[in-house]
């Protein structure tokens, strides 16, 4: 472990990732996994304490902005960067390697695979952005065969992407455990996301209404209310907190987020705008 905060190494290619971890590997050490797109908070570090603490011997982070995906017209260019103060958070939190491959490294110009998963990647996110699950499979795929970590963190923040992850490492028998990480909130309730950033001062203050209503309607359904009444109810007070559009707001089952199913879990999922800044929240039923 990284315990004297020795300054990171960062690595850039499949090759140097390769041969930093293999004498951990030899030596048996348990090695986690977390992938991110950097613009590091709180959040992300949850995951690398998370791995720690579950007694992985070795962390390593990655940072890529994955262009596959983003739509052409979403915000790849401006998806925030800081390099140097995401190194500096990972070396605090005791992170020992810092994999930040160039696109060129992760698809080189004959790249020609994409991993598709369906069933779980078709609602919600999938249908407002249908690009987006298969940019994300493909990466964490990559990730995960060219670290072949023993476990790697992924946060119920993105509950649907955790959910196609575990699908995909069941699918393809990757030796990995995937592990879910709580979604770690700002004093006011909004999960923390790189994208917060985005907000205006003014929008800053309205987004604490996203997870105060969904936490209602969470309460709503768990007294007994009809769940499309909760879920309309829900909507509208988003609505009248400045949230336009509301791309959804749905109860779903835990697992495969089709529609709810009795005496299995349950889980509510929304997805609304504040002007130009798409937010994504969910909560245990
Ligand atoms: P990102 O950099 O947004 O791609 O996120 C990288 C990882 O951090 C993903 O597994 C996210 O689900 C997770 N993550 C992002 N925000 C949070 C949060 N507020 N709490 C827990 N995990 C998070």
């Amino acid at each position: 472990m990284n315990s004297l905060a020795l300054p990171l190494p960062i690595v850039r290619t499949v090759s140097a990732l390769r041969e930093r971890m293999e004498p951990w590997r030899a030596a048996g050490e348990r090695i986690g996994l977390v992938p991110t797109m950097g613009a590091l908070h709180e959040g992300h570090l949850s995951l690398t304490r998370l791995l720690r603490a579950r007694g992985c011997d070795r962390v390593v982070a990655t940072i890529f902005v994955n262009p596959a995906q983003f739509a052409p017209h979403e915000d790849l260019a401006r998806y925030p960067r800081d390099e140097a103060g995401d190194a500096a958070l990972l070396t605090a939190a005791g992170v020992d390697l810092l994999f930040a491959p160039t696109t060129q490294e992760m698809y080189p110009p004959a790249f020609s695979t994409k991993v598709t998963i369906e069933g779980v990647s078709a609602p919600l996110e999938g249908e407002a952005r249908p690009h987006f699950f298969g940019g994300v499979a493909t990466v964490v795929a990559k990730l995960l065969i060219q670290a072949a970590p023993d476990e790697a963190a992924f946060g119920e923040k993105d509950y649907q992407q955790l959910q196609v992850i575990r699908r995909m490492a069941i699918d393809l028998d990757l030796p990995v455990i995937i592990v879910p990480a709580p979604t770690v909130r700002e004093a006011d309730g909004l999960a923390m996301s790189s994208r917060n950033k985005y907000l205006s001062p003014q929008a800053r203050m309205q987004a604490a209404a996203l997870p105060k209503v969904l936490e209602a309607c969470v309460a709503a359904a768990r007294g007994g209310a009809d769940l499309a009444d909760a879920a309309a109810a829900g909507q509208a007070e988003l609505e009248a907190a400045g949230f336009a559009p509301v791309d959804y707001l749905t109860f779903r089952d835990a697992d495969t987020l089709g529609p709810p199913q009795p005496g299995r879990p349950m889980r509510l999922f929304a997805a609304a705008w504040l002007g130009p800044v798409r937010l994504i929240d969910n909560f245990a039923v």
